[in-house]
């Protein structure tokens, strides 16, 4: 979306979680308030930090593009105070093939315009989301489980940050698996020594609990967001080594 070249008055058609302006579209609400947050150079600093208060505590309440609702109560009175200025009608938008019934906004300015394509994609479930790998802004549709973008991730040529973090995902699973398989097969050693009588049950259950802490410390180590091969034979090689002490 080119938002230097928009002129004002701008008027939008919106049908549902789609809108035209003009002719061109449909947008998806949410699209071009994650567009203007996206561009980095966009100018329009008070714009952007207007639009990111209102992804705090509007969508921070209902599905967090953070982990949780960090915002304070400035923000928040700062977005309830927030109100912008257009006029709603109702008409039809014509495409090729059908014909939607719209409401009909007409905007004054590119703010008012802004605040209302995303607070609308907030109740319709779509927002601006940041990746979790590049911290850039990118579209998330409702549904969409994703929290990466599909940008060429950094430090890469061609694979996206959404290939790279799944990979990432993945391996760290495989990593959880095993620090389980090293803590289950050490269990297996020591419970069978319980049962043969050479352990007693206080030592068995001193042996569980200090087990299942190491363990927890492992898993906890390995999900560190950059871990090398090194630091991560040496996780296991602890584990492995703690676990069968005695
Ligand atoms: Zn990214």
């Amino acid at each position: 979306m080119d938002f230097a070249s928009m002129t004002f008055p701008l008027t939008i058609d919106v049908s549902g979680t789609q809108y035209w302006i003009g002719d061109e579209g449909p947008y998806k609400l949410g699209m071009a308030a994650t567009e203007f947050l996206a561009d980095e150079d966009s100018a329009n600093g008070s714009l952007r930090e207007e639009l990111e208060n209102c992804l705090r505590v509007f969508n921070g309440v209902f599905h967090s593009f953070v982990d949780s609702f960090t915002g304070t109560q400035e923000q928040m009175n700062r977005f309830m105070q927030n109100s912008v200025l257009c006029t709603v009608g109702y008409g039809y938008h014509a495409v090729p093939g059908s014909i939607y019934l719209v409401e009909r906004y007409t905007f004054t300015s590119l703010r008012d315009f802004l605040l209302v394509e995303l607070g609308k994609g907030i109740l319709y479930g779509n927002s601006p989301r940041q990746c979790r790998l590049c911290g850039r802004w990118y579209f998330h549709e409702k549904g969409d489980r994703t929290i990466y973008c599909d940008r060429v991730a950094p430090g890469e040529t061609e694979r996206t940050c959404r290939e790279v973090g799944a990979r990432a995902v993945f391996e760290k699973k495989i990593q959880d698996e095993e620090a389980w398989k090293i803590y289950k097969r050490a269990y297996k050693k020591y419970y069978a020594r319980l049962m043969k009588g050479t352990m007693t049950q206080e030592e068995f259950k001193a042996w569980a609990d200090e087990a299942a802490a190491e363990r927890d410390k492992a898993l906890r180590q390995l999900q560190r967001e950059k871990i090398s091969e090194v630091l991560m034979a040496e996780i296991f090689r602890e584990l492995r080594e703690k676990l069968n002490r005695q």
